[in-house]
């Protein structure tokens, strides 16, 4: 059994296809964490996991919904199409309802910092970084109120991306202290080794995406294959980042076992030593 840990199934480009995307996904043995992004796709996301068994809800909303409206330009099979979104304004207590309503509620995020997309703009930047780390530090808090892990989502700006690491790691490693324990992954893990030891350090998880398949991801294989299987979580990110053989399509969860058996290539070991171990680690991080 594969569990595709972070999936966005709740997004509008499977709204045609929805249910057969998570038939073949469980018919394939792959179970779907659906990940919100913000408040809307987050209710969605409890949504369809009230609806099929083997699919369960992460609640957030993205940093880069926190800072003004989107319209982002994506490129699905040769096709391109505008997403756009509302920027939101951040209210805990929503989410904090959202959480308790329904027990397929099993993790906070995703949350964190993405600094990526804040840099060829016109913009207050530092303003922008302020608040999307004050909305970060207030999901770490609602994590632990309702006693869930976190998803966390890191990305720096161009060629400051190791920055953006560290910045996390000193919030989470702060809180911690102040705090007391937190749990949970870091998803699509674009840090160094030493970052990802660190993390794993503070009680964290390493997502790993179809990423680590591209020919060209060589520091993220090494840091497959240097940390321990048993801290390591495989997911998709669907739609996005399909894994090669299947780079620049529509990604869905049933893909997530290229990305196990890409990790016991670098690994050297048995695929199905992965698919196993990745497995138990995402049910005892999400208690499912
Ligand atoms: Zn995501």
């Amino acid at each position: 059994m594969l569990i595709d840990t972070h999936a966005h199934i709740n997004f509008g480009v499977f709204a045609h296809n929805l249910d057969e995307v998570i038939k073949r996904s469980l018919e394939n043995n792959t179970y779907v964490i659906n990940v919100g992004s913000n408040y809307e796709t987050s209710q969605k996301a409890i949504e369809i996991a009230e609806k099929f068994n083997g699919v369960w809800a992460v609640i957030g909303c993205h940093p880069e919904h926190l800072v003004e409206d989107i319209e982002e330009k994506v490129i699905f099979e040769g096709e391109e199409k505008i997403l756009k979104m509302k920027k939101e304004i951040f209210d805990y207590n929503k989410y904090l309802a959202l959480a308790k309503s329904s027990p397929k509620v099993i993790g906070i995020g995703e949350t964190g910092l993405d600094f990526f997309y804040l840099k060829p703009k016109k913009r207050d930047v530092e303003k922008a970084k302020e608040l999307e780390i004050n909305v970060f530090k207030q999901f770490i808090q609602l994590a632990k109120e309702v006693n869930l892990p976190l998803v966390l989502h890191c990305r720096g700006e161009e060629e400051k991306n190791y920055e953006a690491y560290d910045l996390m790691l000193d919030i989470v490693g702060k809180w911690q202290k102040a705090n007391g324990k937190l749990t949970g992954v870091i998803h699509c893990f674009g840090g160094n080794l030493e970052q990802a030891k660190k993390f794993i350090d503070l009680g964290f998880y390493i997502g790993f995406t179809g990423i680590v398949t591209f020919k060209n991801a060589k520091e993220l294989q090494n840091i497959a294959k240097e940390i321990p299987l048993d801290k390591i979580l495989i997911e998709t990110d669907s739609p996005y980042l399909a894994p090669v053989p299947f780079r620049g399509k529509i990604n869905e969860p049933q893909y997530v076992r290229f990305v196990a058996e890409k990790i016991a290539e670098l690994k050297n070991i048995n695929y199905e030593a992965v698919e196993e171990q990745t497995f138990k680690n995402a049910k005892a991080l999400f208690q499912i």
